[in-house]
């Protein structure tokens, strides 16, 4: 209890849903913040995660935060919630969140399970063009007298690491690699693989 409210987890029923409000820490943490709520669905029966939550925000410093402003806050969300707030999921048909109210305009209502699986089935995707993408440029390499790739990263002194590859003619020597990633700019010079292209295991 802070200000003379609680802050959390508060029962609601939306639809037959049960909606737990919870005022984030946010709000007294940081002064001028503002009443940061954040309302959640019920926890999902097949992974028992949460359900993500929608966030509400009134701007106004914590210390002149009433009652009565979260009261109206609460109820206004709920209102919404209730009335435009809540879809069938476009995949499995529970209901969660309408994208449109909130941080996903124009994107398909999705719930947590079917996201999260929905996103790894494409990191996946992804991860098998990628590895065929390679296999692809190795076989044209090697056709043209290749026969190692080196999959390195370049550690500048200042700036995001990044990953580079080069094939090259002949086992490379640790000395050659080190030299190549210097003139690449990297710090580090021993952070590489070494694949051998005709066979394509670690060498
Ligand atoms: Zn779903």
């Amino acid at each position: 209890m802070r200000n003379g409210i609680e802050t959390g987890p508060v029962h609601h029923s939306v639809r037959g849903l049960d909606v737990t409000v919870e005022v984030s820490p946010c709000s007294w943490m940081y002064p001028t913040y503002g009443l940061q709520l954040q309302f959640k669905l019920p926890s999902d029966c097949e992974t028992g995660r949460p359900t993500a939550g929608c966030f509400e925000h009134l701007k106004k410093p914590w210390a002149e935060v009433t009652r009565a402003d979260y009261d109206q806050l609460v109820k206004q969300t709920l209102s919404k919630l209730a009335a435009n707030g809540l879809q069938t999921c476009a995949s499995c048909g529970r209901i969660t969140w309408n994208p449109a109210l909130f941080d996903k305009p124009g994107k398909v209502a999705r719930c947590e399970t079917c996201f999260m699986w929905e996103l790894e089935a494409e990191l996946a995707r992804e991860a098998r063009a990628e590895a065929a993408r390679v296999q692809r440029e190795d076989r044209a390499m090697e056709r043209d007298g290749f026969t190692h790739r080196v999959d390195a990263w370049v550690h500048p002194a200042m700036g995001d690491d990044r990953q580079v590859s080069w094939y090259v003619k002949g086992r490379p020597t640790p000395q050659q690699i080190a030299d190549h990633l210097s003139s690449l700019g990297s710090e580090v010079l021993d952070d590489y693989t070494v694949e051998t292209l005709s066979d394509a295991t670690v060498g």
